[in-house]
This record gives C-alpha cells, structure tokens and sequence, in this order.
C-alpha cells in the first residue's frame, strides 16, 4: 500500500519540489498552501502520477487548523507516514524598524506551526510505530544573517524541536529531522531579492551576486531536486536510525 505524506505549502516552491518526488515514488500526498489554484496543482500531479491527493487552505496562524488539517489528512487517507514542515514567509528588515506583526507571523509559521503539526501527528504515528517527520529548516537555522532577526530566530528554534522531537519519537520508529538548504530560487526567494534591493540599495542582479550568492562557495541557487532528494531518503523505512539531524544543503556557506 501507499504511504501518505502531508507536506505544508506544498503548492509553491520547495514544498512543490518536494511532493512531485513523492509523486514519483508512489506516495499518496495531502497538499496544503494558500495558493488559489493550490487544488488543481495537486489533482494535476495525482493524475501525472496515479497516486491519492487532496488539498487544504488551512491556515498555519491557527493552531485548530493546523489540527484540523492533520485530522483531515488521516480520515481521508487513513494513516499519515511522513510530515513535512515546509510552509514558510520571509520578511526583511532593520530590528529597529522590524513590525512586530510580522515578527510574530513569521515565529507563528516558521516555527509554532511545526510544533502544533508535529504534536498532531504523534499519536498517529505512535500507534502506526512508523512516522517521518521532515522540518525545512534554513542555513538561517544555523548561521545568521543581518535585517532577519525574525527568520533566523524561528529557524534556530526549529532545530532545537528537530532534536527534541527525535529523542521522544525514538521509542516509536518516529524519526524527526531538518534540512537546511541555502538559496533556493522560489517566489519565497523572489520577494526577498526584491525587499534587500531596496534595503542595501542595489539592483536586483547586484543582491543575487553581492548578497544572497557571496556567502555560499558554490555560486549557484540550491536546485529543488536536491532537497526533495534528501527529504525522500530521510523518509525511508531504512532511515530509522537517522534522527535529530540536520542536514545542510548550502553550497558550502556554513563550511566556512
Ligand atoms: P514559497 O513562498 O514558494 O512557499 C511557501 C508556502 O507556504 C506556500 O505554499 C504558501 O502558501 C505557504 N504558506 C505561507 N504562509 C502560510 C499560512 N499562513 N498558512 C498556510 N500556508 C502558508 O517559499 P519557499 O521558498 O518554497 O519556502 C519553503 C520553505 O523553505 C520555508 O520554510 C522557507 O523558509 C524554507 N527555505 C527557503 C529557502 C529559499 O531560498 N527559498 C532557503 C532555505 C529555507
């Protein structure tokens, strides 16, 4: 039988990436994003790939749709192997200028709803002795970088979950685990070339190559399949004794 795998923002960017690999490797997906065609993205690639989908809007700003989004993965497909936090926004800024509205979305998406995910699926997983849970991190979740004191705090804040969540998951074959990708080109990554332009005053081209590129010692955006490719792995049955890890897919930014 299939497995299922419920990947948050998975009708955009990397969370897309990811869930057209499990596609292909049969999994039974439940896609999630705010994206207004976020439905027709997902029966597309069931079609593609003869396997079960389904979608849901629901809000990660609240923690009962987040349940309810859990809830509803497992009564339509009836088990729930694999979770992926992917789901994440971005904002750009000086401290000093920093909205504190967008400081808490971005802790509330990037890292509170990984929490309330996670501890939805627990006892599913536990009765199931099998669960994956992937949490996309950043590079950002282990080096730090200025006018994203909001991201990288919730990026941080992931891995510390990652771990804690292996060590309780041990007992029950859950495996909890992060990948940390660096640049990735995505409307994520879009917005955010445009937000540093304005903040360091360059062209758009002058961000990519002097700011976004300069830190990674491989000058070229991570590819989607790379991070899929680490996700499908982490989600093997063999995969059990990988856990509490972070995996860094960063073009050697953080060797540094
Ligand atoms: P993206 O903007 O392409 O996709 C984000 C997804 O999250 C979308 O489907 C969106 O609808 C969903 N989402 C956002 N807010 C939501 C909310 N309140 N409720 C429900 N869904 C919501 O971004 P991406 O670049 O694919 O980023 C995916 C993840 O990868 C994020 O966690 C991001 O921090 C991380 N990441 C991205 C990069 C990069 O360079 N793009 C690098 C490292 C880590």
């Amino acid at each position: 039988m299939n497995k299922t795998v419920l990947i948050t923002g998975s009708t955009s960017g990397i969370g897309l990436g990811i869930a057209r690999q499990f596609a292909e490797a049969g999994y039974n997906i439940m896609f999630h994003g705010l994206e207004t065609d976020g439905a027709e993205i997902a029966n597309q690639i069931g079609e593609k790939y003869n396997v079960k989908v389904a979608f849901s809007n629901a809000n990660l700003l609240q923690s009962e749709a987040i349940e309810g989004l859990v809830n509803e993965t497992i009564k339509i497909f009836g088990e729930l192997h694999v979770l992926v936090n992917n789901a994440g926004i971005q904002f750009v800024s000086p401290i000093e200028e920093f909205p504190n509205s967008k400081y808490e979305n971005i802790i509330a998406i990037n890292m509170n709803a990984v929490f309330y995910a996670s501890k939805a699926v627990w006892k599913q997983m536990k009765k199931q002795k099998f669960g994956r849970i992937i949490n996309v991190s950043s590079v950002h979740g282990i080096r730090a970088s200025e006018f994203k004191s909001a991201y990288v705090t919730a990026k941080h804040g992931v891995i510390g979950m990652t771990k804690v969540l292996a060590l309780e998951g041990a007992p029950f074959n859950i495996t909890c685990n992060a990948i940390c990708p660096g640049y990735v080109k995505t409307p994520l990554v879009e917005g955010q070339i445009k937000d540093q332009a304005k903040v360091h005053h360059m062209t758009e081209d002058e961000v990519v190559e002097k700011v976004m590129l300069k830190k990674q010692a491989v000058k070229q955006f991570v590819p989607l399949e790379a991070i899929a490719d680490m996700a499908i792995l982490l989600a093997k049955d063999s995969s059990t004794t990988i856990t509490g890890s972070s995996f860094v897919l960063d073009g050697g930014w953080s060797a540094q």
